[in-house]
């Protein structure tokens, strides 16, 4: 069932969010999708133009059970998941849907991140903490992270402020352990507006048309999986699942139904301690829009070319530039090539790898989909 055409890396891996854009809509419509633009309404990008979210839609209008494949909720790790839909178009993946089984594509549900080569929203927002609920008032306390802000923020980038910050770092995983350090740090944070993994005092742009478009799709689904791309954890070019169902019950089986439970159950500690408890999650967004189906689901990171760490080390660069950098600093263009591969390589044997795995994922999940009752 695996699409034997060659591996295309410089037709599916774009420069440009624009780029990237034309590319989907044009694989969609050859491949027989109904596309819907949801432009956005108060920004740009880099270039002067229109940015959106776009969604293709393939198989029976009112298809019981959905897939749902979504990239670039961290803005520019699109610069990766992109290819990875452009190419289930292009090898026939519509062709293949099992009888009953309808595809939703959401290409780019943070656009302005794409486009500007950023992991965040226009607002400095992760938009995977973003789905937490607001009008309450109840927004996560993340204590950690407070006592860590400023040195993982500095005003100036040096070597003696990265030097600060690890040892920052290491002073609170002594004295709190290693599980506290990495919960405090990726689990999100409500309060510093200007800092990493920043989930927002309200609902960002995105996190609406999300929930427009599952309430225009999914309305007749009573079954969802949700597949969101994304890069930066795991050993280079290697994927790492990570569910956010509640292991043990129906829904994680149905994912490892998917994937085999070895891999899946793998994916619930990093680096030896248990995962963070990530808040206002994308999936946990789709969970709130579409309470009528069962939602199962991923999100399925590949690794790039550095440790965990050093990753962050990039989120937090991508920050300082936006904040902290001094007007003209000659650095800018570097860094923020540094930035960006971090977290999407050029290099093509990592875009090769990344390619061929993402068309095995995507078919054991789209006919494990076929399965479900
Ligand atoms: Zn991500």
């Amino acid at each position: 069932m695996l699409p034997l055409e060659p591996l295309d890396i410089a037709g599916t891996f774009a420069p440009t969010y624009a780029v990237a854009r034309a590319r989907f809509k044009d694989a969609a419509r050859a491949a027989g999708g109904t596309l819907d633009a949801h432009v956005h309404d108060s920004h740009r990008g880099p270039d002067g133009g229109e940015i959106a979210i776009d969604v293709a839609r393939f198989g029976p209008e009112k298809a019981e059970t959905v897939f749902m494949a979504i990239c670039g909720t961290h803005g520019l790790e699109g610069y990766c998941g992109s290819p990875v839909l452009i190419d289930w178009m292009r090898t026939g993946g519509a062709k293949r849907l099992p009888k009953g089984v309808g595809a939703l594509l959401v290409h780019a549900i943070n656009p302005w991140g794409f486009a500007h080569n950023s992991r965040t929203t226009e607002s400095n927002v992760d938009l995977n903490r973003n789905f937490v609920d607001h009008e309450g008032g109840k927004r996560p306390e993340n204590a950690g992270y407070a006592t860590l802000h400023d040195a993982i923020c500095p005003a100036e980038w040096s070597d003696a402020s990265r030097a600060a910050y690890e040892r920052a770092a290491l002073a609170t995983a002594k004295e709190k352990g290693e599980g506290f350090l990495i919960d405090s740090l990726f689990r999100g944070q409500y309060a510093h507006p200007d800092g990493v993994f920043y989930g927002g005092t309200k609902r960002e742009w995105s996190n609406r048309k999300l929930e427009e478009i599952c309430g225009t799709h999914l309305k007749h689904a009573r079954r969802v999986g949700v597949l969101d791309w994304h890069t930066g954890i795991g050993k280079p070019g290697e994927p790492v699942i990570l569910t956010f169902n509640t292991a043990g019950d129906g829904l994680y089986e149905q994912v490892c139904s998917w994937w085999g439970k070895d891999f899946v159950d793998a994916g619930l500690f990093v680096k030896g301690v248990p995962r963070p408890r990530y808040t206002g999650l994308v999936f946990q967004g789709v969970q709130q829009f579409a309470k009528h189906a069962q939602v199962a689901g991923a999100v399925i990171e590949f690794g790039t070319k550095v440790e965990r760490m050093d990753t962050f080390h990039a989120l937090r660069l991508d920050v300082w530039l936006k904040f902290k950098a001094p007007k003209g600093d000659p650095r800018r263009a570097a860094f923020e090539t540094e930035v960006r591969e971090a977290f999407s390589l050029s290099d093509p044997g990592w875009q090769r790898m990344v390619l061929g795995q993402a068309r095995l994922l995507h078919e054991q999940m789209v006919q494990g989909l076929g399965r479900w009752r």
